[in-house]
């Protein structure tokens, strides 16, 4: 479908014509997240950029394999929990990542294939290591292992960091470092009093953060694939040190495509949690007046190589862009069946389509998918509003915004609205905003309690919402409401 997909190359700096390794076939990996705290909307902006590329690829007609993994040992899961053992650092991080996963879903995020844990990897990357070790690229110091990275002469390529700063010789434990200390970095951590370890056969301690990337891509991606994706913040040290550890172990490329979102700030301004600024998911939606794909909105239609400026402005403008979807659809809803209108609507589907695919295939270039669907939207609703579309075309219009979604994952729904139109029966005027911002409200404190698995909150919000007149189904496109009853005067 369509025609050469180009993507920006952050190895070279070039937009690159986009070409997998095996026809028809992309083996994707994406940095998964951390799992030492809560996800904050930065790591969702990332992981939404990576959501948006592959449904795009899979839209494309590509079959996609993706691996996210999950790193639950580093140096920060070890700090935050204190844990003394495997065991222990295990129970502390699995709440982070179901968390994780209800979000996700939250967000509407496609799940990965699979998605590794480090502490399960632990074997493949003791083999890395002494593979490294035996390929003289690695050295043991003091019960850890350490990457000679002048022993790799590509390092640096991806990054480009300025290797003349660095000391000769020079090593850091830490698993994040600045570009200012370009210098070897640890495979593998001697063991700490009180910290969990592994006994294995490199000697007792735990897996460097960069050595689990390289391990799980490589035991269920293979050696060389397609693209690895992250933020910007992942390129030094992170994926440089990942390219050093593949190519050297492995002797083969490592991957032939790197994508990088830029970052999430607020207000033009770092997220930090000193300035009351750091937001999670769920800070955003406790505000009230939208929903998780309202943010998945905002996230989804800034071009991910640009900064994303996130203010809850935007984030009402967004929700106002969704809502214009959602209406639309409502309109080709109402279409009757015996409309039997002549205005062609197929130029106008085939420009839309033409114009949405070329955008996206332009290195994901979502302003101009974006200016392609509301261009349709704006030529075809004033032939909507004058009975001049078919059944048919109402038709074949609604095929194609489910097309796009399939893409943009945002569901616009003409179902959740806060005009009233719903059923049919509009609330009275003057109450309608108190009430249906209620109504929404609860429906999404519900879809909170079901993310969190909490079904007895859950059943009890569907019963409060009956109360209030609203009955609720759950489809495989979100919650819908209707009105039993009309609103009260
Ligand atoms: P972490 O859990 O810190 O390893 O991060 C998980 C993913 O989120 C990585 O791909 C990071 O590059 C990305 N990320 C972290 N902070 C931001 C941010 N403010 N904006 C966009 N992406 C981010
Ligand atoms: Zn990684």
């Amino acid at each position: 479908m369509g025609g050469m997909i180009r993507f920006h190359n952050t190895l070279g700096g070039r937009i690159e014509d986009f070409v997998p390794l095996e026809p028809g076939r992309v083996r994707l990996y994406t940095c998964g997240p951390t799992v030492y705290d809560f996800p904050h909307i930065g790591n969702w902006r990332a992981y939404v950029f990576e959501d948006l590329l592959k449904r795009f690829l899979k839209y494309s007609g590509f079959g996609v394999t993706h691996v996210m993994n999950i790193t639950d040992v580093e140096d920060k899961t070890i700090r935050d929990s204190k844990a003394r053992t495997v065991e222990e650092l295990k129970r502390y991080t699995a709440k982070y990542i179901d968390a994780f996963m209800a979000e996700r879903d939250l967000l509407n995020i496609q799940p990965a294939d699979r998605y590794p844990r480090a502490t399960e990897h632990i074997p493949e990357m003791v083999g890395l290591v002494k593979t490294l070790l035996a390929k003289g690229f690695a050295y043991r110091k003091d019960g850890s292992v350490y990457f000679a990275i002048d022993k790799f002469p590509a390092y640096g390529r991806l990054s480009r960091v300025n290797l003349e700063e660095r000391r000769p010789g020079s090593r850091g434990d830490a698993d994040e470092y600045e570009k200012e200390s370009v210098h070897d970095f640890a495979l593998w951590k001697a063991p700490k009093e009180g910290e969990p370890f592994w006994e294995t056969e490199i000697g007792p301690g735990r897996p460097g953060w960069h050595i689990e990337c390289s391990a799980m891509s490589a035991r269920y991606l293979g050696r060389t694939f397609d693209i690895h994706c992250g933020g910007v913040d992942n390129i030094f040290p992170h994926h440089e040190n990942e390219i050093a550890q593949s190519e050297a172990a492995n002797g083969v490329k490592f991957v032939n495509y790197w994508l990088h979102c830029h970052h999430l700030v607020v207000n033009g301004q770092k997220m930090a949690k000193s300035k009351g600024n750091f937001y999670r998911l769920a800070d955003v939606l406790a505000r009230g007046g939208c929903d998780a794909l309202d943010v998945r909105y905002l996230l989804v239609s800034t071009h991910y190589r640009k900064m994303l400026d996130f203010t809850f402005e935007a984030l009402k403008q967004a929700r106002t862009a969704r809502q214009r979807m959602g209406d639309f659809l409502g309109t080709l809803g109402d279409v009757p069946p015996e409309a039997a209108g002549q205005a062609p609507v197929e130029p106008l589907l085939a420009t839309a389509r033409a114009g949405f695919t070329a955008g996206l295939g332009d290195d994901l270039n979502i302003a101009e998918a974006l200016a392609a669907v509301f261009t349709l939207i704006k030529d075809a609703n004033p032939l909507l509003v004058q009975g001049r579309v078919s059944k048919a075309g109402a038709d074949k219009l609604a095929a194609f915004m489910g097309e796009v979604d399939g893409v943009l994952g945002v569901r616009p729904s003409p179902a959740v609205s806060l005009s009233g139109k719903i059923g049919g029966a509009g609330p009275a005027a003057g109450t309608a905003d108190v009430l249906e911002s209620g109504i929404r409200a609860k429906i999404e404190e519900r879809q909170r309690a079901r993310a969190a698995r909490d079904f007895k909150r859950s059943d009890e919000i569907r019963g409060e919402l009956l109360a209030m007149g609203i009955i609720l189904e759950d489809t495989k496109d979100g919650v819908r409401w209707k009105r039993v009853v009309p609103p009260k005067p």
